[in-house]
């Protein structure tokens, strides 16, 4: 499947996805406004509103991702999730608002979902493979010996202990990193704020993250899956008002060494970054969600992938491994329309197992859980 691809009327964006706004539409103008937030470039697009309404909007959202960001940055000092990390190190309990308490509650929940493969306690992993940092890694990658020892220290979401807004954790491995799932999480409640502001019809796009709501002037918003091997994409998804389309890849962030690439998604349960998934695309109806499933699908690989999806709750998958085997669940080929005459090669259709089979609260080990 790698090949070139140029159709529609692409206005490139910065990550794994391209939105697709081709065609012409009657009405007013549409506002468009471009924040960098969440270490990417955040688009939001309102169509059908006047300029004042949009403008207001646009700016509340604003105000709204910057303060999510500070406040849960993983490794910047002054931020709310700082304070965590640091109290956890120290053996303290720390007070933190609702949004934070109610994120780490489902970040619990996510967790336990995905069989731990969706881990946001390994932030001490995350941050020994050198992406605590605005910029990409550099050198060689750490010595075996300090990442098994974090790997033993076994940091689980369930070591967190919630009292009321009150939070410490039973061990002091645990470092809070919520880059697998905050952004979700933010452009959920980014479309929540649009909303309040009456907005009908918008767009938001975190780096190929995608939230809509509503339609693009009565039509679908259309999407599409960016070819991690090549300029152009896979397939493009008319998504469904409130739908959300997000896109994990380990060529996004990584870590070059030695022509070894070592990407920004780790394996809790080895404490090396993944290999032989290059991207996974997840079609739901929550950002949190999404997110949060998309990088537990990349760690999970290509024979675990299927039950934690079930497990998750998640039905539309779109998978390409690290050979450009593309595999996608019935839901998500139904959905996925091919850019030119066809798509980019064959796909197998997996189905997934009956989502009774839930997960439990591990990391994907043999041990058994603690709680
Ligand atoms: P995403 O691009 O949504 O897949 O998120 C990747 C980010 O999530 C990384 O940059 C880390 O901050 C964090 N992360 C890495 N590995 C994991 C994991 N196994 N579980 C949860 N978060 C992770
Ligand atoms: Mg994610």
């Amino acid at each position: 499947m790698r090949r070139l691809w140029a159709g529609f009327g692409l206005a490139a964006l910065c990550g794994a996805l391209v939105l697709i706004a081709a065609h012409q539409v009657e009405g007013p103008p549409a506002y468009r406004e471009t924040l960098y937030v969440f270490g990417t470039l955040v688009e939001i697009e309102i169509r059908g509103e006047d300029r004042d309404t949009a403008r207001t909007a646009s700016a509340a959202v604003g105000r709204l991702l910057q303060e999510l960001h500070s406040d849960w940055h993983a490794w910047r000092p002054g931020g709310a999730l700082h304070a965590v990390n640091t109290a956890i190190a120290q053996g303290r309990t720390v007070q933190v608002d609702e949004r934070l308490a109610e994120l780490l509650q489902e970040g619990r929940r996510l967790s336990c979902a995905s069989g731990g493969h969706f881990n946001p306690a390994i932030g001490g992993l995350v941050g020994l493979w050198g992406f605590h940092a605005d910029t990409p890694p550099q050198g060689a990658p750490p010595g075996p010996d300090a990442i098994a020892a974090l790997v033993a220290a076994d940091p689980r979401m369930t070591d967190l202990r919630l009292e009321g807004h009150r939070i410490g954790s039973v061990n002091p491995a645990v470092r809070l990193d919520l880059g697998g799932y905050a952004k979700g999480a933010a452009l959920d409640l980014a479309a929540a704020e649009l909303r309040a502001h009456g907005i009908a019809d918008a767009v938001l796009n975190a780096g190929g993250d995608v939230n809509v709501l509503g339609t693009h002037s009565q039509r679908p918003w259309r999407v599409a899956i960016r070819d991690p091997f090549a300029w152009g994409v896979v397939g493009a998804i008319a998504l469904r008002p409130g739908e959300v389309l997000y896109t994990s890849g380990n060529y996004e962030r990584y870590l070059d060494h030695d022509s070894e690439r070592f990407a920004h998604i780790i394996d809790p349960r080895t404490g090396y970054p993944v290999r032989e998934i290059v991207s996974v695309s997840v079609l739901d109806s929550s950002g949190i969600r999404a997110d949060a499933a998309a990088t537990a699908l990349s760690v999970a690989g290509r024979t675990g992938w299927p039950d934690v999806a079930a497990s998750m709750g998640i039905t539309a998958v779109l998978m390409i491994t690290d050979t450009g085997r593309l595999m996608a669940t019935p839901a998500m080929l139904a959905r996925l329309e091919p850019a030119g005459d066809s798509l980019p090669g064959p796909v197998e259709l997996i189905k997934l197992p009956a989502r009774g089979t839930a997960l439990s609260c591990g990391n994907g080990r043999d041990n058994p859980p603690r709680y």
